[in-house]
């Protein structure tokens, strides 16, 4: 590795990993003002188009971030499945549950072109990622963590975030170990390649047959390229070169090999379901794939991380603008790790057909009910209750979304709104009711003051 100069000695926050987690929490602390790096090993981001479904709640997030109208721009809704037979048309398929309103439909973008946006948008706020930056080892005390590089040279952190993905080497020096379980035995084929001879209307699905695994191929929204995606029998060496696809393509498909003219990234993988049986160290946090690996199918892998990114951002925040105790961030595991365990349940119910793609895949009724971090103080809630996301809503003409994007905490007071009900609500930073009264006067234990104490909301705009 070469060795590189843009490691600072001291810094807040050290984010290891410029994938989907780290590049959102790099977005969250940069709009906060928090020192923080991240570092990636690699020379540049990861190309390829893997996690392409940015699943509803996401959207939201984005939205927060400021990257919701390049996201637009980027991508397009799901095509119609179509399944071939023969080389001929057979039927339609639908991904998604039909009866659904439209809020479990992902929006599609490749895994490469969304982490673009997030760097840019990390960069507009004087955030950036130190490339070149392999992270070998760390070791802690009370006061930081001292993290080591390939290349010898070192940063001390107060705080370090594992979002190194599925294979995190800060998760193996932690000795954090992952329970579960194999999902699928059998190999898979990911490949971004250009087609001729597919129309980009459908995504074009061959079931298996003689033996061979299906073959499903996507026009990807925003882009030339297809997403080939093809299953082999336990054991196979996939061969992911050009001939390989081309193979895989023309004998599962009327397609002729020459019609697969450039492979641009091709991978393969074997599901497993997995959950790190602690997301958090002393000062240092897993987050994203770090934490949590498990089947594609969902859609659920990217949007979950960058929703643990989105969850410890603004107590990192909080934490080291001294507003609150550090005990804000044992709320991290104590709310993300049950939603990562759900999700695992969730993604191998898809890949298995036994769960569809729809409401539960689209993470909009993801919440912390139980969080110490949730208190309803109401005798009669409304719809929306404490811990529960807050959804956008109309107030006085005013756009709740457009209140609450960025980086404080949102003061509601619904008059029998429908969604809300009658009473006061606090939104969290990250889009979650934290707190839910009848009323925000009063100073007793219960009260918005003491719970904007204990959580380091200085920061309160009201609405209306
Ligand atoms: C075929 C396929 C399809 C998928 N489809 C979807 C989908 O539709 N929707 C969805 O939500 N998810 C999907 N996923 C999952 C998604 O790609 C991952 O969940 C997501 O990339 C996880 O993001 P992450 O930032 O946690 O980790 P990663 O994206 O793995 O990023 C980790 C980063 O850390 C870097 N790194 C690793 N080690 C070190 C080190 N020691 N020092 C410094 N840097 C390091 C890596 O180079 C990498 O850039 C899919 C995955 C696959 C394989």
């Amino acid at each position: 590795m070469t060795a590189r100069t843009d490691a600072p000695a001291h810094v807040d926050v050290l984010v290891v990993g410029a994938g989907p987690s780290g590049l959102t929490l790099g977005i969250d602390l940069a709009r906060r003002g928090v020192d923080a790096l991240v570092v990636e090993r690699a020379d540049t981001l990861f190309p390829g188009s893997r996690g392409k479904g940015i699943q509803p709640r996401t959207i939201d997030v984005f939205d927060d971030l400021g990257v919701l109208d390049a996201i637009r721009a980027a991508g397009g809704p799901y095509p119609v499945g179509m399944i071939w037979q023969d080389g001929r048309r057979a039927g339609e398929h639908r991904m998604f549950d039909p009866e659904e309103d439209g809020t479990g439909q992902p929006w599609m973008v490749p895994q490469w072109r969304t982490q673009q946006i997030l760097r840019a948008r990390l960069e507009e706020l004087g955030g950036r990622v130190a490339f070149g930056r392999e992270v070998t080892g760390l070791a802690q005390d009370e006061d930081g963590v001292d993290v080591r590089f390939a290349d010898g040279a070192g940063t001390r952190a107060a705080y370090v975030v594992a979002a190194d993905g599925g294979r995190s080497t800060v998760r193996r020096a932690l000795g954090i170990g992952m329970t579960g379980e194999t999902v699928d035995p059998n190999p898979t084929l990911v490949a971004d390649a250009r087609i001729s001879g597919l129309d980009r209307d459908n995504w074009h699905i061959f079931p298996p047959r003689d033996g061979d695994g299906f073959l499903a191929i996507c026009p990807l929204a925003g882009t030339q390229d297809f997403q080939v995606v093809a299953q082999f029998p336990e054991g196979t060496e996939v061969d992911l070169s050009l001939d390989g696809v081309r193979k895989v393509v023309a004998v599962r498909s009327h397609l002729a090999p020459e019609d697969v003219t450039e492979v641009r990234w091709a991978s393969d993988f074997r599901p497993r379901a997995a959950l790190a049986d602690r997301f958090r160290a002393g000062r240092v946090f897993l987050a994203g794939d770090a934490a949590h690996v498990h089947s594609p199918a969902g859609g659920q892998g990217l949007n979950t991380s960058v929703q643990d990114a989105y969850n410890l951002g603004w107590k990192l925040g909080a934490v080291l603008g001294a507003a609150v105790p550090a005990a804000l961030l044992d709320t991290y595991e104590e709310e993300r790790r049950p939603v990562a365990a759900a999700m695992l349940g969730l993604s191998t119910g898809v890949h298995r057909g036994e769960i569809r793609r729809g409401r539960a895949t689209g993470q909009l009724g993801l919440g912390y009910p139980d969080s110490s971090l949730t208190w309803e103080t109401r005798p009669a809630p409304g719809p929306v209750r404490a811990g529960d996301r807050a959804p956008d809503v109309t107030v006085r003409g005013l756009r709740l979304f457009d209140a609450l994007r960025g980086p404080h905490w949102t003061l509601l007071t619904a008059q029998d709104s429908d969604a809300y009900g009658t009473g006061v609500l606090l939104i969290r930073p990250d889009g979650y009711v934290g707190w839910a009264g009848d009323s925000a006067e009063g100073d007793s234990q219960e009260s918005v003051t003491a719970y904007a104490a204990r959580v380091g909301a200085t920061d309160i705009r009201r609405v209306p």
